[in-house]
């Protein structure tokens, strides 16, 4: 008989799945029911209407090294006089109304349904620019107090779905950030004053998983890029062979 009584460790499992089961399908129904537009209010079967990122999403050519708005998709003045640390860089839309709004909500209000549908968008423009080679997608990590405060990377919400839609391999550990807990033994003084100034560098741990590898940074915006150069200079630091960036919207030029 004792054996056909499950154990607590089995009901504790067997309730998580079900709760996991619950969610999904929750998330699954709140992904079928009628919306609102988040953008234009009309009823829509996705958060952003097809009419509005038609209206503020048009293809845009950019430079293809920092992502900005660039006639005929050349490569910019700054980029030419000073080449970013990544090998190239994509941009779903411009930093701007409406989308500095909708980031914002997505940013600040954990609406996982807005980060599903924002990924899917960039990696729609990943896939166009045929940029897919790489070997994983790692977010722009957040430092431990600013994740507390938070309770998410909206980062990382982006990476791991754009992974999943362009079924490539991600990493949300690889890439830290914080200076209460920089690792700095056997770095040499540069990269202990870049790790100073920026707090990011690469967790010893995953080093196997860096080196050699061509990897993809994921943010939600790109405004001066420093973060991303910094990030991106922490991975080929690490080893890895080239770093491309990924960005939700890119803050259009000041010209
Ligand atoms: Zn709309
Ligand atoms: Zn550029």
């Amino acid at each position: 008989m004792a054996g056909l009584i499950p154990s607590a460790a089995t009901l504790t499992d067997l309730a998580a799945r079900a709760a996991g089961r619950c969610r999904r399908w929750a998330h699954a129904g709140i992904d079928r029911l009628p919306r609102q537009c988040e953008l234009c209010r009309q009823w829509s079967e996705q958060p952003v209407c097809t009419g509005c990122w038609a209206r503020f999403a048009p293809p845009v050519a950019r430079c293809p090294r920092c992502a900005i708005a660039m006639a005929d998709g050349r490569t910019c003045g700054p980029c030419l006089r000073q080449p970013p640390p990544f090998t190239h860089a994509i941009a779903a839309v411009d930093y701007g109304y409406p989308w500095d709004a909708l980031v914002a909500r997505f940013k600040f209000h954990a609406r996982p349904e807005l980060a599903t549908c924002l990924a899917r968008r960039l990696a729609e423009c990943i896939a166009l620019s045929g940029a897919t080679t790489v070997d994983c997608v790692l977010p722009v990590p957040l430092s431990m107090q600013r994740l507390r405060e938070r309770g998410y990377n909206q980062a990382w919400e982006l990476a791991r779905r754009i992974g999943g839609q362009l079924q490539i391999a991600t990493d949300a550990r690889a890439l830290v950030r914080g200076r209460d807990t920089v690792h700095q033994v056997g770095l040499g003084r540069a990269a202990r004053a870049s790790n100073l100034r920026h707090g990011l560098w690469t967790d010893p741990r995953a080093a196997a998983r860096i080196q050699g590898r061509r990897l993809a940074l994921v943010d939600d915006v790109m405004t001066t890029g420093a973060t991303a150069d910094a990030a991106a200079q922490a991975l080929l630091r690490g080893g890895a062979a080239q770093v491309q960036l990924w960005v939700l919207a890119r803050t259009p030029s000041q010209d």
